[in-house]
């Protein structure tokens, strides 16, 4: 996903793209990881864009709804958004300061499979993270 994707994809499906529209999809690009709507806007002001969180979160939930952008519940952290991925991963989540850590190693196909056999459902997604304490904050002395 690079950013002549999204916007080609936003073209094509007839929306206009508008300031806040492609600045929000070049500080995605830019990103490596998840970033919150707030650091999207931090950023943008910092290089001296002039958009307003509102219009941030309208063009995230936007991209989110086109399936572009990936969006993601980071505990203390609040939501975050990042660019979809191909790849099928699962995060680690702590809940002390919010660091997500991936692995891409997803056991659960066999037991999605037995789901459909038992259910007569046909999976198509799953959903799984892990929450607890990164090494650091368990280390961290409890105050
Ligand atoms: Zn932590
Ligand atoms: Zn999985």
């Amino acid at each position: 996903m690079d950013y002549d994707k999204l916007t080609g994809a936003m073209r094509r499906k007839g929306f206009r793209l508008t300031s806040a529209r492609t600045q929000v999809c070049l500080v995605l690009c830019e990103a490596d990881g998840y970033l919150g709507a707030y650091e999207i806007y931090n950023s943008l002001k910092a290089r001296g864009v002039n958009v307003g969180v509102a219009s941030v979160y309208r063009a995230l939930s936007l991209l989110c709804e086109m399936n572009l952008v990936q969006q993601e519940e980071f505990g203390a952290g609040g939501e975050k958004f990042r660019l979809a991925q191909n790849t099928h991963t699962h995060q680690l989540i702590c809940s002390g300061c919010g660091a997500a850590t991936e692995f891409g190693e997803c056991s659960m196909h066999n037991l999605a499979r037995s789901l459909e056999n038992s259910s007569g459902f046909k999976i198509h997604a799953h959903w799984l993270r892990f929450f607890g304490l990164c090494p650091n904050c368990q280390n961290k002395p409890a105050n």
